[in-house]
C-alpha cells in the first residue's frame, strides 16, 4: 500500500506495520468517498472565488485600520464577499465577534426585544447557548431582558416533532432557532435539505419569524449552506470551517440586511452598527482562509470519513457511520471505557504540529460536571478547524474529534491515536508492535 519510503517515515513516528497494513486497507476502500469530498470542495471553491472576483477583491483590501475603523473597505468588501457567497443581503464579519457563542448571542440579542419568545424547534440548543438563553440561570441572559424560551424536543428517532412544533408556534414566537450540527450531544446532524422543510413549515404557520441557523461546523460541507433554504440569519466562528485555520479571531453572521443591521447595532452600539469595528491588520488571514476553506473543510471530512471507518471496522460505535453521509465535519466515537479514552486523546496530541510533546490529562473544566480530557496543538487557540478531540470522562465514554487543516495530517493523528490504543493494551491485534520504536 505505501511505498518504502513513506513506510519508513511513518515509523519514525511510532506506527507499527500491523496498524499501517490495517489502515491503508482501509484507505484504499475509501476512494470513492474521497471522490465526492473533493468534488464538493471544486464547487464550494467556485462559489467563493466567484464571490471574491464579483467584490473586485483587491490588495488594498489587505490594509490595516485602527481606532474606531471608520471607511475599512477591507472589512466591508469581506463582509459583501460572505454576503455573495452565502447568497445573503449582508454580512457582518468581525474580529469583534470573539467566538462562535457571541456572534450567537450578538445575532439573538440584537433581534429580540423583550416580552418575544425564542423557539428552538429542533431540541436544546448548544451548550454555552444555555446560559446565553438563560436556560441555566446566568448573568445577562436573555431571559433576565425579558425574552422567555421554548423548545420542542426531536422525537425518539431525531425527526422533527412537527405536531408540537405546530402548538409551540405562537404570537409571541419571534426568533426561531435551527442548530446545524449536532455539536456533542446526542442526535443526528440536520442536512441542508432537512433544515429547509423545517424552515418552510414554520414560515408557513408565521411567515415573518425570524429563522436562525446555528451553522457552526457545517460551512462547506454541502454544496449549499441554510440561507440557500430560507434561513433569514446563519452564524458561525471563524476558527472553526470558514476561517480556513488561518483566521486568529472572529465570528460571522449573514442574513437579511434588517436581521444582520439589527445585531450590528448590538454589537457596537445603536446608531453606530456596522460603521466601526477596525480590522486592525487581520483582513488578509480572513480572506486567505475563506478561499482555502473549502479545501481544508474537504481534509477535515476525508478525516471524520477515515475515523469512523478505522473504529467502525475495530467494533467501537462510531455516529456518523462509516458510510453515512456527512452534514458536519465532527466525528464521535464510544470507547466504553476510561483508558481507550485517554490513549486516544493522547495519540491525536502525538500528531500536533504545535506541543506534540504534551501529556493531555483529564481535568475539573469549570462548567461541567465530570473531568474532561481535550487534545489539540493548534497554531489558534481552541482552534476546532485544527485536528482537536475532546471527551468528558463519563460513560459511554464518547470522544469528539474534529478538523485537520489538511488530510495527511488528520490520517496521522489517527494513526497515532490507534498506536497509543494499542500500546495501552486495548488493541490485542496490534499490541506488541511499534512499542519498541515508539518516541
Ligand atoms: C462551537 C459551537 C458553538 C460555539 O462556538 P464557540 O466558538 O466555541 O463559542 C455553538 N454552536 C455549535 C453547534 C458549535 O459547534
Amino acid at each position: 500500500m505505501h511505498t518504502d519510503n513513506l513506510t519508513t517515515m511513518y515509523r519514525a513516528f511510532g506506527i507499527g506495520e500491523k496498524i499501517l497494513n490495517f489502515a491503508g486497507a482501509v484507505e484504499s476502500e475509501l476512494k470513492s468517498r474521497f471522490e465526492a469530498i473533493d468534488a464538493r470542495a471544486e464547487q464550494n471553491q467556485l462559489k467563493v472565488l466567484k464571490a471574491m472576483q464579483d467584490n473586485r477583491v483587491s490588495d488594498i483590501h489587505f490594509a490595516a485600520t485602527t481606532g474606531y475603523g471608520y471607511n475599512d473597505i477591507g472589512r466591508d468588501t469581506l463582509e459583501n464577499v460572505y454576503a455573495s457567497c452565502f447568497h445573503t443581503e449582508a454580512a457582518l464579519v468581525r474580529p469583534q465577534l470573539m467566538s462562535g457563542t457571541h456572534a450567537l448571542h450578538i445575532a439573538l440579542s440584537g433581534n429580540l426585544r423583550p416580552g418575544d419568545e425564542l423557539l428552538s424547534p429542533a431540541g436544546g440548543p448548544y451548550d454555552t447557548l444555555e446560559e446565553v438563553i438563560g436556560i441555566r440561570p446566568s448573568v445577562g441572559s436573555l431571559a433576565e431582558y425579558g425574552v422567555s424560551y421554548r423548545q420542542v424536543d426531536l422525537l425518539p428517532d431525531g425527526t422533527f416533532d412537527y405536531d408540537w412544533i405546530a402548538e409551540a408556534v405562537s404570537d409571541k414566537t419571534k426568533l426561531v432557532t435551527i442548530q446545524r450540527s449536532r455539536g456533542y450531544a446526542d442526535r443526528p446532524t440536520f442536512s441542508v435539505q432537512q433544515i429547509g422543510q423545517l424552515i418552510a413549515f414554520v414560515k408557513r404557520i408565521k411567515p415573518d419569524v425570524i429563522c436562525m441557523v446555528d451553522n457552526c461546523y457545517g460551512e462547506f460541507v454541502e454544496t449549499i449552506e441554510p440561507t440557500d433554504v430560507g434561513a433569514d440569519m446563519i452564524v458561525g466562528s471563524l476558527i472553526k470551517n470558514p476561517g480556513g485555520g488561518l483566521a486568529p479571531i472572529g465570528g460571522y453572521i449573514a442574513g437579511r440586511r434588517g436581521c444582520v443591521d439589527r445585531a450590528a447595532y448590538r454589537l457596537s452600539a445603536p446608531g453606530l452598527g456596522r460603521e466601526v469595528g477596525a480590522s486592525l491588520g487581520i483582513n488578509p488571514s480572513l480572506y486567505q482562509g475563506f478561499f482555502l476553506a473549502p479545501t481544508v473543510v474537504a481534509g477535515a471530512l476525508k478525516g471524520a470519513v477515515f475515523a469512523a471507518n478505522i473504529y467502525e471496522k475495530l467494533g467501537f460505535s462510531v455516529h456518523p457511520g462509516g458510510s453515512e453521509e456527512r452534514h458536519d465535519i465532527i466525528q464521535a466515537v464510544t470507547f466504553g471505557g476510561p483508558e481507550a479514552v485517554i490513549a486516544f486523546c493522547r495519540g491525536i496530541q502525538a500528531a500536533a504540529p504545535v506541543d506534540s510533546f504534551v501529556t493531555p490529562e483529564p481535568w475539573d473544566m469549570p462548567g461541567y460536571d465530570s473531568p474532561v480530557i481535550m487534545a489539540a496543538g493548534a497554531f489558534v487557540q481552541g482552534s476546532s478547524i485544527e485536528l482537536s478531540a475532546d471527551a468528558p470522562i463519563r460513560a459511554p465514554y464518547t470522544v469528539f474529534f474534529q478538523g485537520g487543516l489538511t488530510w495527511y495530517h488528520a490520517k496521522l493523528g489517527i494513526l497515532k491515536s490507534l498506536q497509543a490504543l494499542a500500546d495501552a493494551g486495548i488493541l490485542p491485534g496490534f499490541s506488541e508492535d511499534g512499542a519498541d520504536i515508539r518516541r
